[in-house]
């Protein structure tokens, strides 16, 4: 397919015109390659010189108009942090995250307001499924502008999504710490289960997109588990000690289907 490791002339001659024979993972290869590769653009330039004149010229003439309508001085650029954060979660998330975060607080607030016997804390109810907020925007077209523009660079994946998906916990753990500590939780009991959601909305989300399994996760928890324990005055056996070498299995299992079908976050036509 390709002459050692570039992108050969013929590959590229296909990929101009557009071949239906080419098949779309070979079509995102040739793309990923050029958008690295000088050499490669250079010669997918030369390629369309020779085969497409006419739309060579096009091209010239835009380059003329852009060099033409270039400002004179250089774009601003934003602080060196700013960028460092910028790889590591998309400013798009930040609302999103942020709802968790408020969705904690606001647990907290109940619970510390509730008589001191009243069980089971809502933060204890809601710790799984705080950091999903985040976690739903985190690989979603509908939640990113730009997603298709990140899902066909070289870096998208799995180690993106992990990348953002720990920006999530690191800003919705302390909250969760915090107010576990205020409502006397042990750290495992609110953990584990918020652990195990996120990483199986990753899971659940290879197969029907994460936003949508975030979606599905969420509401499946608060219908069976937070709305029946609400009346009650008993912590749902979910959440209870005992029920933690469960969580602990549901963590592991999560974390395998991940793994194994990494490949699905940037599969062309992936529901993400
Ligand atoms: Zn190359």
């Amino acid at each position: 397919m390709t002459a050692g490791k570039h992108v050969d002339r013929g590959l590229l001659t296909a990929y101009l015109a557009s071949a239906p024979a080419l098949p779309a993972e070979t079509e995102w290869a040739v793309e990923a390659h050029l958008e690295n590769c000088r050499d490669c653009r250079l010669l997918l330039a030369d390629v369309v010189r020779v085969r497409e004149p006419a739309l060579d010229l096009v091209l010239s003439r835009v380059w003329i108009g852009v060099e033409a309508a270039e400002p004179a001085r250089p774009a601003p650029t934003r602080p060196a942090w700013a960028r460092w954060a910028r790889t590591w979660a998309p400013p798009t998330m930040g609302p999103w995250v942020l709802t968790g975060v408020l969705v904690a607080l606001v647990a907290l607030a109940v619970d510390l307001a509730a008589p001191p016997d009243r069980l089971p804390p809502l933060v204890l109810l809601l710790a799984p499924i705080v950091p999903l907020f985040g976690v739903a925007a985190a690989w979603s077209r509908r939640f990113d502008p730009l997603h298709e523009l990140t899902a066909a660079t070289p870096g998208a994946g799995l180690r993106m999504v992990l990348r953002r998906t720990a920006v999530v916990l690191v800003v919705v753990i302390p909250v969760l710490a915090v107010a576990g500590a205020f409502t006397d939780l042990s750290p495992a009991l609110w953990l584990l289960p918020c652990l195990a959601f996120t990483v199986g909305t990753l899971a659940l989300g290879t197969v029907v997109g994460v936003g949508r399994a975030a979606l599905v996760l969420g509401l499946m928890w608060t219908v069976f588990v937070i709305a029946p324990a609400l009346p009650d005055d008993a912590s749902p056996p979910l959440l209870r000690q005992a029920a933690l070498p469960w969580w602990v299995l549901v963590v592991v299992g999560a974390v395998v289907v991940v793994v194994a079908r990494a490949k699905s976050f940037t599969a062309p036509g992936s529901r993400y």
